[in-house]
Order: structure tokens, then sequence, then C-alpha cells
């Protein structure tokens, strides 16, 4: 027997999706319900969990453009996180500003190499490849792309782990205040940057939350965008 359409040696293997089982997850309490809308776009509006309440949807909506909308925000916001003074340390004397950079060159040369690494792993690195990371996946799936699948799936899940362990970043932020230049009569206070810093955390945060993986699949199974399947019950092989 044929399959209905030839997948290619990286595409997905032929599973029966929930899509096409004429069913949809509840994004908000996970219950499996039919899927009753199926092609009719004023029905899919009108579609409600019965359990919760919470509106039926098989992807994320506007998946795409809310993750674009979020990481050009963020990537935007990541000039002012490292030009910008993320602290201001006041004494009678003078008043410095310390940019995250020039703190990571204060730890490096004032002999805690180890804490500068950290500082600009966690700052500057990480940001900047999750940046990268997702803008990647967003333009794979507006170009379709059918190969690469899994190590995308996979680049996808890091990317979410890295995520959780983002407030690392504002930890640090916060160490440097209470580390650098410290003394008896200083002020700190948080600069410019550190509001733009603490922006770009949440604003690529969410923007790994509003990219639907699914839609990696979705172009690798070479068929038709799951919401345009009919509900015709299983495919056996
Ligand atoms: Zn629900």
């Amino acid at each position: 027997m044929t399959a209905p359409h030839t997948l290619s040696a990286d595409a997905v293997p032929a599973v029966t999706t929930a899509a096409e089982a004429g069913l949809v997850a509840c994004p908000h309490c996970h219950l499996l319900c039919r899927d009753a809308a199926g092609d009719d776009p004023a029905l899919r509006d009108r579609l409600r969990c019965p359990r919760c309440d919470g509106r039926l949807h098989p992807r994320k909506v506007a998946s795409l453009s809310r993750t674009w909308a979020l990481l050009i925000a963020a990537a935007i916001l990541y000039i002012p996180a490292n030009a910008f003074p993320v602290m201001r340390t006041s004494t009678l004397l003078s008043t410095q500003n310390d940019t995250i950079l020039s703190g990571i060159i204060y730890f490096w040369t004032s002999g805690s190499p180890e804490l500068a690494v950290l500082i600009f792993s966690v700052s500057i690195v990480i940001p900047l490849l999750k940046l990268v990371t997702l803008s990647f996946l967003a333009v794979s799936i507006h170009r379709s792309a059918t190969t690469g699948t899994r190590p995308r799936a996979h680049l996808f899940r890091i990317v979410e782990t890295v995520g959780r362990w983002s407030m690392l970043d504002v930890f640090v932020v916060a160490l440097m205040v209470g580390l650098v230049h410290f003394q008896g009569l200083a002020v700190i206070q948080a600069g410019p940057g550190a509001a733009a810093f603490g922006a770009v955390v949440v604003l690529t945060m969410l923007a790994a939350h509003s990219f639907d993986p699914r839609m990696i699949w979705d172009r690798a199974s070479a068929g038709p965008p799951a919401t345009k399947q009919t509900p015709t019950g299983n495919r056996h092989g």
C-alpha cells in the first residue's frame, strides 16, 4: 500500500495526529475534545472547551506573528540593555555609571574571571542566542522547511529550558549591584539599562511561549496544515 504522500528520510513517520482524527486539545486544561469546527472559521471562533469554557484552537492563535513581534521588541531593547548603565553608584564625591560590559571588565581585571565569564554568559550570550535561535526557527516555518525537523525540535526544547533559567540574568544584575564598587556611603540605583535588560529577558521568554513547536512538524509532514484536515477518522496502515 502506498502512502498518500511521500516523506523524505528526515520527515515525520506516518502517524495519525489528533487534528487528523478530528480531535483538538484544550490549550487551557488539556482536555481532548472533538473538533466540531473543521474548516468553518465562524464556528472555529465559537468553539469552546466543555470543561473549562476555554477557546479551542488546533494551534496557538497567531503564533508566528506574536513571536516575531516579541522577538523584534527584544532585539531593539537588547541595544539599550547593553549600551546604557545598569546601575549608578553615587558617593559624596562622585557618581559612577556601570554598563553590563564595564561590570564584566571590572570582575575580569579585579581577579574574579569566573564571575566575569558567568555574567558574560547569562547577560550577553544567552539572550543573544535565544533571539537568534527563535528567529531561525520562525524563518524555517516561513520557508516551510521540511528538513532538520528533529534538530529544530531539539533546538526549541533547549531554548525553552534555558528560558526557565532566565531569572538568573536578573539575579546576576542584583549580584553586581551588591558587589561592584560597594562602599559605605554609596547609594546604588538601577540605571535605564537594567529596565531594558529585564524587558529583554521577559520578552524572549514570552516569544518562546508564543512559538508553537507543532508548526515545525506540520510543515515536515508535507501535507496541508492540520486545520484543513477533515475529521474522517483514523488512517490505518
Ligand atoms: Zn479546557
